[in-house]
């Protein structure tokens, strides 16, 4: 029979799975010798066999016994003990952390015999009675569901009663008398007694906790998350050491650095005579860490070696739970700290350089998608300088966000699903508001430190954040938020900075962030890893910049058609499409040719020695005709063509299927001289480039190929034009003419294609679309409910569909490398940014991807860690 309970002296941080993440570190520190309360874990075997019967079988309570029994031999204290009664903490904690989202009870033991051995052990009633409060909301809350405001009500009438600002200012009798009521509140909720006996409250806690795995928060984090249902969560007994036992106790929580911008320094906040979640739940504003050092010097001390200690030991930045009793620590916790993007990138780099990681684990720290959220916006210096600041905060999480304002989760979370871009504002944040938190631009809120629900909510969502604004107050009732005589009202445009910690009313323009700093470093270590190459789409001189700024090693995708939609040459593509004959044709494609010529000649400058793809012409010609009367007249015009002429025109270039339609290389073979025109252009710009003494290499792409036959048509036609280019000029040039692959019918006859392709470009989108037979610009109507019901694990376009797309370009790697076994093979659709697709493409054998200039960082990240 398997074990279902370890003793934290058994364990080690590599039992997570058996033992939770926290069940696992407490082990861990435990081994490592910092002091620890004793306590012992019920494994996540424990919680699956739980989640079959929905009781605790016989076997688990015997070993719950023996460890019960081992908890009093070691600390010297028993259940119900009348001098020296045994308290416990029953903690969730499944294997990949979930912060705030189970249930954890404290003061388990306590009843109305024990109190008063604890009060007359302590010497301190006040505080026994506090713990019994303390115990009493919780079980209550967490047992039997009774809502936690209930008992929240009973406290803050009673502190009114006596003209109280803090819990602190409760006395003994006040406590005494809070107690009462709370056990009223169990018998008016039809729950009877309080339970008496320690062993039944511990029972019930523990079922308690098991259950918690399936409540509604959970299972949200979990969605959210991609954590699986099946994990389960083990469960902690642990002897309770108290915090709140007078002005030389307290609770806090350190970081090992800061989590908000990765500086390398402890980072903390406590309360002194505290208990549990107070520093969290953001009741009361808790103190900087700085501030212990003048008050408990020792304890300080103590504390920031441990930190360092393990740091060291985990190789990572850790997020630590301790409590002080009666100048004494102890630790509760230990976890790799959650931070934000620009920490989790600046903490890895300064790792490395300190010697405690290697690069590739540094590489391996940074999520890909976390890339992406630091290059989003900033507050526009320029008009940031012309505003003043409504209120200011504490920067939990930074990032600039503007949007509406909203104050309870339910309502930011009906916003957003209308579409609004929502700021939540709220005193503080509750697990039970992660609904609202989730949709949310940014969380600002006016109670609570840098480590309150709030805060960390937000940095792990990526999500701006400012939390202790407390010159906010917030009617939920009248749906409003004032600061000083400022109203903010439901709907209200607000923006934050979580840099600076500012609130702003109204709507303030941002900027785009670039790769700087850390990140630099860091993705220059990620191209010194990775196999593939990132390119990037860009089909003006301006994206292309931004993409190289963000390091693309080229250019995998100019698309000439977005050249051709600029008003002045729109014209030209008209009077080409419509024109009669050759003639009439003649004069457009002579000015295209010298605006193409120019785009080309600027791309290749930006580019230098880099590789710069283009793509020649794929869209239906109609798309470039006018749709309504309006338009027709207004081109007619313009153009000098008869209305009727050009209605007649309009309606002979209609397709009932355009995108399977008269398109790319299709349009080649019935209008020659189109293609021509632009490797006249190219070719043109590359002759001008070569006479200025830069030498480039053209990379020809003929869309939409499906045939051998077709690309030997097509890469005639192309080929004839570029020797007749160089004939006329003392050049000597290299350049490769490829197609994209995007057809089911190409990928499959890939070794026949490849005889007359220098290179493979995956036209993912094209390719999916074709593969499933899924209109990629209809998919809105049925793809959310497909992904709903599971039908696909995700949406094809955005994450590569490796079953079907992937095998035909498989198929499509291996038959075209059977012909020329060094072809290059790119992917330049959607899909060549996202991390999940990039990890398939370099399992396959891709040279590189090719995505829009955005998601380049986020692309060599991705391919590095995709080659680790
Ligand atoms: P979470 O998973 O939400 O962080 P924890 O199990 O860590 O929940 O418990 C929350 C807090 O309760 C801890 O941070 C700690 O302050 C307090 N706590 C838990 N167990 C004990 C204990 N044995 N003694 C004192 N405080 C405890
Ligand atoms: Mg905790
Ligand atoms: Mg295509």
């Amino acid at each position: 029979m398997a074990k279902l309970i370890y003793e934290f002296s058994e364990g080690n941080m590599s039992m997570r799975d058996l033992l939770g993440g926290k069940g696992a570190n407490l082990a861990e520190m435990t081994r490592l010798g910092l002091p620890v309360p004793p306590g012992f874990t019920l494994t996540t075997v424990a919680c699956h066999e739980y989640q079959q019967t929905h009781a605790l079988s016989e076997s688990l309570l015997q070993e719950l016994d023996q460890a019960l029994d081992h908890l009093s031999q070691m600390t010297h204290k028993q259940f119900n003990g009348t001098s020296q009664p045994l308290l416990v903490s029953v903690r969730s904690g499944a294997a990949i952390s979930m912060p705030g989202m189970m249930d954890t009870i404290l003061n388990i033991g306590l009843n109305d015999q024990t109190v008063t051995a604890l009060a007359t052990l302590t010497h301190n009633e006040r505080f026994a009675y506090d713990s019994y409060r303390r115990l009493l909301a919780m079980f209550g809350n967490v047992v039997y569901g009774i809502e936690e405001a209930t008992f929240d009500q009973v406290l803050t009438a009673a502190k009114q009663a006596h003209g109280y600002q803090s819990d602190l200012e409760l006395t003994a009798a006040d406590l005494k008398q809070i107690v009462t009521a709370f056990k009223a509140i169990y018998q008016q909720a039809g729950k009877g007694e309080f339970p008496q006996s320690p062993k039944d409250q511990l029972l019930a806690a523990i079922n308690a906790v098991f259950e918690s795995w399936n409540n509604h928060r959970a299972q949200v984090y979990r969605q959210q998350n991609h954590i699986s249902e099946s994990l389960g969560t083990a469960v902690n007994v642990q002897e309770m050491v108290f915090g709140n036992a007078g002005d030389r106790s307290g609770t806090g929580v350190a970081f090992t650095r800061n989590p908000a911008t990765g500086e390398k320094k402890v980072f903390g906040e406590y309360l002194l005579n505290a208990q549990g979640e107070d520093v969290v739940a953001g009741i009361r504003t808790p103190q900087s860490i700085e501030v212990l050092q003048a008050e408990m010097p020792v304890i300080y001390d103590q504390l920031m070696t441990i930190a360092e200690k393990l740091e060291n030991h985990y190789q990572d930045m850790q997020d630590l739970e301790f409590t002080i009793e009666n100048g004494q620590l102890f630790l509760l916790q230990a976890r790799d700290g959650k931070r934000t993007p620009y920490a989790a990138v600046k903490i890895a780099v300064d790792q490395v350089a300190e010697g405690l990681i290697t690069k590739a684990q540094a590489l391996l720290r940074v999520s890909p998608e976390s890339v992406s959220a630091m290059l989003h916006p900033e507050f526009d210096p320029a008009v940031l300088a012309q505003q003043t600041p409504l209120t200011t905060g504490l920067p939990a999480s930074p990032g600039a966000a503007t949007g509406q304002a909203y104050f309870t989760a339910e309502d930011a979370k009906q916003a957003a699903d209308n579409g609004t871009k929502v700021v939540l504002i709220r005193q503080d944040t509750s697990p039970e508001d992660i609904d609202g938190m989730i949709v949310s631009q940014a969380i600002v809120t006016s109670r609570g430190g840098m480590t309150s629900h709030a805060a960390v909510v937000a940095r792990g969502m990526g999500a701006t954040g400012v939390v202790g604004a407390h010159e906010i107050t917030v009617d939920y009732a009248a749906k409003v938020a004032k600061v000083g005589d400022q109203v903010i009202s439901e709907g209200d445009w607000v923006s934050v900075d979580g840099t600076s910690g500012e609130l702003y009313l109204g709507q303030i323009k941002t900027t785009s962030a670039g790769v700087k700093g850390e990140l630099s470093v860091l993705l220059d270590w990620a191209k010194d890893v990775a196999q593939m190459g990132v390119y990037t789409n860009a089909d003006t001189p301006q994206d292309f910049q931004k993409a190289l700024d963000f390091g693309a090693d080229g250019i995998g995708l100019t698309r000439t058609e977005h050249m051709f939609f600029k008003p002045e040459r729109l014209v030209q593509m008209r009077r080409l499409i419509l024109a009669e004959d050759a003639q009439g044709r003649a004069e457009p494609l002579a000015q295209l040719l010298q605006m193409q010529q120019e785009d080309f000649y600027q791309l290749y400058k930006l580019a230098g020695d880099k590789e710069v793809t283009i793509r020649l012409l794929d869209p239906p010609l109609h798309e470039f005709l006018p749709h309504d009367e309006e338009e027709i007249q207004a081109v007619a015009q313009q153009i000098h063509l008869a209305p009727e002429k050009l209605r007649e025109r309009t309606s002979a270039l209609k397709e009932l299927n355009p995108m399977l339609g008269h398109r790319g290389d299709r349009l080649a073979v019935t209008f020659p001289d189109i293609y021509q025109m632009q490797v006249k252009a190219i070719m043109k710009a590359v002759i001008r480039l070569h006479d200025e003494g830069l030498e480039v290499h053209p990379h020809i792409m003929i869309p939409l190929t499906d045939s051998r036959s077709e690309m030997a048509w097509v890469r005639q036609l192309v080929t004839d034009e570029i020797d007749t280019m160089v004939a006329e000029s003392d050049l000597h040039l290299k350049y490769a003419v490829g197609t994209m692959m995007e057809m089911p019918r190409a990928c499959v006859t890939a070794d026949q294609v490849a005889e007359v392709s220098d290179f493979f470009s995956f036209g993912t989108n094209d390719l999916t679309q074709l593969t499933f037979g899924y209109s990629r610009d209809d998919v809105g109507s049925f793809m959310p409910e497909y992904i709903k019901q599971g039908i696909l694990p995700a949406d094809p376009f955005q994450t590569v569909d490796i079953e079907g797309v992937g095998a035909l370009m498989e198929i499509a790697i291996e038959k075209g490398r059977q012909t020329k076994p060094t072809l290059p093979i790119g992917v330049c659709g959607e899909v060549g940014g996202d991390p999940a697709s990039i990890n398939f493409f370099n399992a396959i054998g891709i040279t590189y991807v090719s995505c829009s200039p955005y998601r380049v960082p986020v692309a060599r990240l991705a391919a590095a860690q995709a080659a680790l």
